[in-house]
Formats: C-alpha cells, sequence, structure tokens
C-alpha cells in the first residue's frame, strides 16, 4: 500500500512497510524515493497524544464529559438554529483532505448560509492567492517541481527549503551538481542560503525595493522581453515610467543590499536563460504580503520567464493540503472550487447544491473571525484541525476574543492544542494512517492518501461534517456513501468554472493510488491568462512606510519562521524524542555583535518585549541581519510577540514585522 506524508506541501509519496514503516517511493515525481527525518517519522505518531473521545461541557470553567458523537452534534446543531448565520464561523486547516474540505465548505456555505468559512492556510498563502488573481486572474502556480531539474537560476525569496521543504531541497542539491545556481535572499544566513552561490542578506520588509532595482536595471539594459510584453501582457508603461522614476541606489541602500552584490544577481540574470524564483512566507506573511507577490510575478512577466519549462514565479505551499483549500474553495473570499462570488456564479453554484441559503458575498478570513469575535459578533465557532490561539498573532487579542465565543467546537486528532481550554465540544477526528482522500501538493500533483489503520467508530472530519449537516435536517445533501462518493460530486463541481482550467473531472480516484493527476497542465500553455483581456496585468508596486518600524523604544525587529523538525504546534513532532534531539524547538537568534552590545552570552535566558508580549528563552548567536531577532514558530508563545496587522488584500497576517526590545531575563 502507498500514501502521501501528512507534513509539507512536497507531497512525498510513502510505500507502507511492515509493521506501518514508511519508506519514500522511488517511481514518485513528487520524491523520486525521498523523504525526510520528519516525514519517515510519521509512522511513529500514529497513537502519539490522540484525542480518541467526544468531550463537552457547558462552560469553560467546567471539567469535560464524554459523550457519544451525536450528542455533540444535536447541540452544534441547535446552536447554529437559534443565532443568524453571519454569527456562525468555521475555521479550516490545511492538514484537511480535498474531501474533508468540500463537505465543510458545503455546509458552512451552501446550507448554514454563511460566508465565515476561511482556513488557516489564510496565514502562510492567502498573499500568494491573490498575487496569482490580480497578475494571471486565476489562482494557478505556473510552475511545477520537475522544473528545477531543467532550471539554470534558481533564486529564493523568503524561503528555506533546507529546513520547510527537504525533499524539494535535495532535489536543489542535485540540479547543482549539473551546474545550477542557486540565489538565496533572506535577512538570516539559513540552511539553504548557507549553500547558495550567492547570499543576499536583505533588510526585512524591503524585498519590494530590491526587485524594482532589479526590474529597473533588466529595462535599462534592454533585458526585459518587449515581445512577450506587447503580446501577453497589460500594464508596461506605467511599470516602465514608475521603475526609471526610481534611484537604483537608494532602491539598494533601502535594501541594505551592496552594489556589487547587486551586479553578481544582474549578472546572474543576464547569463542564464531559464530562471525560476522561489518564495514562501518570507514574503507571504507581510503587510505587503500581496504587493511582494505581484513584484515577483511581474518581473517574470516583465522578463517572458514564465510558461516554459524551467521557467516561472513558483509560490512553495507549507502545508500538506494548503493547495487543496484553494482548489476546493474553503477560503472566505472563494465561493466554490475556483468560483468567485459572481451573479453567475451563485446561481451555478445553488443549483449545483440545489440550495437556496448561498450567502450573498465574501465573508470574515480567519483573523478577522477573531476580530469579530472579540466584538462579540461570533455565536458558533467550527475549527477542525489546526490551533488557531497558537498560530494567530496577537495572542493576547486572540484569548480574549475566542472566549468571547459561547460555543466552540474543536476538532481535532491530538490533545493538548492551546485552542483546547476555549473549547466547549472537542471532537476527535482521524491522523495520517487513519485517513483517508486525496490531496494536492505544491505543484498541483494530486495523489491518493490511503488509510492503513482501521480508524473504528471515529470519523474522518468530512463525516462530521456532513453528520452536522443532517443534524440540521439536511439528510439528502450530505448522504454519502464514502470518500469516493464525496471526491466524485467535487469533481462534478469542478466542471462549473467556465475555462475548465481545474479539471479535476478528469482524475479518477481508484487510479490516484499509483498514478498522480496533475491538474491545470494546459491551462496557459497558449499565454492566454484568465483576465478579462486575457491578458497578464504588470503591477508597480513600491515599498510604504511600516508602522512596526523598530525605534528608540522597539529597536530590534523580529522575524519568525519554521525549523526543520516541527510541524504545526508540535501535537506530533514535539511529542518525538528523535526529532528534537536534532533540533532544538526554543530559543532566539541574534547576531553576535548585537549580543556583545548588549552582553548577552550564548545560552542566556533573555527576555523579548513587543508592544502586545513578552516571552523569555534562550539566546542562541547566529548570521542574521544586526538589528533583527529570530524565533522560530516551534515556540509555541511566539504569538504573544507578534502583532495582530494583516495585509489589506490577502488579510494574510504580518508575522515577520514586529518591533521589539530586549531585557536580561530576571
Ligand atoms: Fe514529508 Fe515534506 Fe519531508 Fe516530504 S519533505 S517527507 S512531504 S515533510
Amino acid at each position: 500500500m502507498e500514501t502521501v506524508c501528512s507534513y509539507c506541501g512536497v507531497g512525498c509519496k510513502f510505500e507502507v512497510r511492515e509493521g506501518g514503516k514508511l519508506r519514500g517511493v522511488k517511481s514518485y515525481p513528487t520524491n523520486h524515493g525521498g523523504s525526510c527525518a520528519k516525514g519517515i517519522s510519521l509512522s511513529d505518531t500514529l497513537d502519539v497524544n490522540r484525542l480518541t473521545t467526544p468531550l463537552m461541557r457547558e462552560m469553560t470553567e467546567d471539567a469535560f464529559d464524554s459523550v457519544r458523537y451525536d450528542e455533540a452534534f444535536a447541540r452544534i446543531a441547535q446552536a447554529i438554529q437559534h443565532t443568524t448565520p453571519d454569527r456562525v464561523a468555521l475555521y479550516l486547516s490545511g492538514q484537511m483532505l480535498n474531501e474533508d474540505y468540500y463537505v465543510a465548505n458545503k455546509l458552512a456555505k451552501g446550507f448554514i448560509g454563511t460566508p465565515h468559512c476561511d482556513t488557516n492556510s489564510r496565514t502562510c498563502m492567502a498573499s500568494a492567492v491573490v498575487g496569482y488573481k490580480k497578475t494571471l486572474g486565476v489562482d494557478y502556480v505556473p510552475v511545477r517541481m520537475e522544473d528545477i531539474d531543467q532550471t539554470n537560476l534558481l533564486i529564493l525569496i523568503g524561503a528555506n527549503p533546507a529546513e520547510a521543504h527537504v525533499v524539494l531541497m535535495q532535489r536543489i542539491r542535485k540540479a547543482r551538481k549539473r551546474g545550477l545556481k542557486v540565489v538565496v535572499i533572506d535577512p538570516r544566513r539559513t540552511a539553504t542560503a548557507e549553500q547558495a552561490d550567492l547570499y543576499l542578506p536583505i533588510r526585512p520588509g524591503r524585498d519590494i525595493d530590491l526587485l524594482n532595482a532589479l526590474m529597473r536595471r533588466l529595462i535599462a539594459e534592454g533585458l526585459h522581453d518587449g515581445d512577450y510584453i506587447t503580446q501577453y501582457t497589460e500594464g508596461f508603461e506605467t511599470l516602465h515610467d514608475g521603475l526609471l522614476a526610481l534611484d537604483e541606489s537608494t532602491l539598494l541602500d533601502s535594501a541594505g543590499i551592496t552594489s556589487e552584490d547587486f551586479e553578481k544577481l544582474v549578472t546572474l540574470w543576464r547569463e542564464n536563460e531559464r530562471i525560476i524564483t522561489g518564495w514562501t512566507m518570507g514574503l507571504n506573511q507581510a503587510l505587503q504580503g500581496t504587493e511582494n507577490n505581484l513584484a515577483v510575478i511581474t518581473l517574470h512577466l516583465l522578463t517572458g520567464q514564465i510558461n516554459r519549462p524551467g521557467c516561472g514565479p513558483f509560490s512553495l505551499t507549507g502545508q500538506p493540503n494548503a493547495m487543496g483549500g484553494r482548489e476546493v474553495g474553503g477560503l472566505a473570499t472563494t465561493l466554490a472550487v475556483h468560483l468567485d462570488y459572481t451573479e453567475a456564479n451563485h446561481a451555478k453554484v445553488a443549483e449545483f447544491w440545489q440550495t437556496d441559503r448561498l450567502p450573498a458575498d465574501g465573508g470574515l478570513t480567519a483573523y478577522e473571525m477573531l476580530q469579530s469575535a472579540h466584538r462579540g459578533e461570533l455565536d458558533v465557532l467550527i475549527i477542525c484541525h489546526t490551533d488557531p490561539v497558537y498560530h494567530l498573532p496577537d495572542r493576547r487579542f486572540v484569548e480574549e476574543a475566542i472566549a468571547r465565543v459561547p460555543l466552540v467546537v474543536e476538532i481535532n486528532a491530538y490533545e493538548g492544542s492551546e485552542t483546547a481550554p476555549y473549547a466547549h465540544i472537542r471532537l476527535p477526528a482521524v491522523p495520517f494512517g487513519y485517513k483517508e482522500g486525496t490531496q494536492t501538493n505544491l505543484d498541483r500533483t494530486l495523489t491518493r492518501v490511503e488509510a492503513f489503520e482501521d480508524k473504528g467508530d471515529l470519523l474522518q472530519d468530512w463525516e462530521i461534517f456532513a453528520r452536522i449537516g443532517q443534524a440540521l435536517g439536511h439528510e439528502k445533501a450530505f448522504d454519502y456513501a464514502d470518500t469516493r462518493a464525496v471526491f466524485e460530486e467535487y469533481q462534478s463541481m469542478t466542471r462549473l468554472s467556465e475555462r475548465e482550467h481545474l479539471n479535476i473531472f478528469d482524475a479518477d480516484y481508484e487510479a490516484l493510488k499509483t498514478e498522480p493527476f496533475v491538474w491545470g497542465e494546459d491551462a496557459l500553455t497558449s499565454n492566454r491568462f484568465f483576465t478579462t483581456s486575457q491578458r497578464a496585468q504588470l503591477h508597480f508596486v513600491t515599498t510604504k512606510p511600516h508602522p512596526e518600524e523598530p525605534g528608540e523604544s522597539y529597536p530590534f525587529l523580529l522575524l519568525t519562521g519554521r525549523t526543520r523538525d516541527q510541524w504545526h504546534s508540535g501535537s506530533k513532532t514535539a511529542q518525538l524524542d528523535k526529532l528534537q534531539r536534532h533540533k532544538p524547538l526554543r530559543f532566539v537568534e541574534i547576531h553576535p555583535g548585537d549580543a556583545a552590545r548588549l552582553g548577552i552570552t550564548e545560552g542566556q535566558p533573555i527576555t523579548i518585549h513587543s508592544r502586545y508580549g513578552t516571552l523569555t528563552t534562550e539566546a542562541r548567536f547566529a548570521e542574521l541581519r544586526p538589528g533583527t531577532l529570530f524565533i522560530p514558530i516551534s515556540d509555541r508563545r511566539v504569538n504573544y510577540l507578534t502583532s495582530g496587522r494583516i495585509d489589506p488584500y490577502s488579510k494574510e497576517p504580518d508575522y515577520n514585522h514586529t518591533a521589539v526590545w530586549i531585557g536580561v531575563a530576571g
């Protein structure tokens, strides 16, 4: 039997051997037999820290009682029926499979009638979604991992695949052996930067300045692709005039990049025929996250470095099925599948689901749900396979907000989330090994997830949402024989998008066990884009002043990010000694020069203060830009420090720009 790793967007395929031991499948295109320490340890986590019984209580001060699923569903249905749809929200997760997402989205938007159905992918990928939609007209990643094997130059900006996408990094290393050049742009000299041909230690939040300097120079040297621009794009004049009005050395000063390093970057761009730019949270999780994405995608359109083998702007998805959530329509800004809220789409979806309850417009995004709860505007919050109290920014605010919701339901396979103390109902779901369905990795590859353990009486996520739908009286709409039936209904729905680019309807559920299916392979090959004019949109953007710029009271800037052996709240990984032995989970990185100035020694506990909270942890010397600190998100307390600011377009939190000061722990 074969299945897929449930940790990251690479989507490594595993063969399940005797005793549940896992091994990478050599013939599979996502990993070619590769795996990482975290993924291969999944079989050790199957029964670690599990939640196995439905639990219910009246008030959060009370102890939980064990109940049957049905009792819990009845209480949830009653609470939904006793309020209005706009006071109900569903908070989903990139851990859910496509079938789980599909049924949850159908329940929320189709039958409860609330538009407030969003996913934790909002906190990592929303800026890329909006970036692609504003430029290409569709949420579509136009690069595949196999393009790494064909490209000549890979620029990684705000991405650390050596820790976050380990098997992809193995592929990059192999490609380097045949001559691939790698540039890493990051305020920290990460494990990825260590392996780069050129490392550019950019000042945090100044990526647009560097990208503008590069685009400006490419235009000045005639290295843009005039034919491509004329045939397939719009907006060149504004971009050209805007860029040429900027001053290169001012841009480089602002970005903190020396002119020598910049010349090396320009030379690499000039000398290489095929170029990919890959990015992840360093660009996305920012107040200008959408604009960061617009700048990268515009750079590739400007130079015609797109829609050819080995070229393109490559957003690297973090979670195993964040892509699936986007495809199914699990974001609050989408109605269903790839259909936005338009009158025509509304009519199609209403007919498909046979419902008259669809909300008229998009709803609250992930962090906005908590803002709404803080104002006392939510009565029911259903959270599935994720831990918003831990992962949302400005945690004190989030704790106050969630405590004001009269009914919080947590669906989770694990014990010990930070959200659990605020829940009134906790429903066990099934984790990897017990879960079945399909998931989509970071390059549109759809793979079958197979269960190799018996889940007994426990329910898949989709079954939980279907049973809530039935408890609300919608028996027929949620009467599915099995997971395959859900998948096939979802497949039919993907036919509703006009251009039929989301051709998941062509996949075969049985065949997916062994053969992956890559959707949208022909979507952009003719360079006809999904905008009204069918032309890609070039955008001119500039860096805006940031309200959290360091100053006298808060002189340091806090960055956050992932460490290799941690995933999510550590519900699985933090339990495994063998992973913890590799990498500590709690520390703060500080530049040795800053530490010396403040008299801080390596390993010393220091207290970090922001406007939002404090955190004490161990200092670790590292090579990052002076004046910045880095705390990994494996420290569950990190969001006591971060600011609750969100990108105005994508609504993605700005986890990478909080001003802080350091005190020595007493
Ligand atoms: Fe799992 Fe990602 Fe590691 Fe592959 S690279 S084994 S998908 S965590």
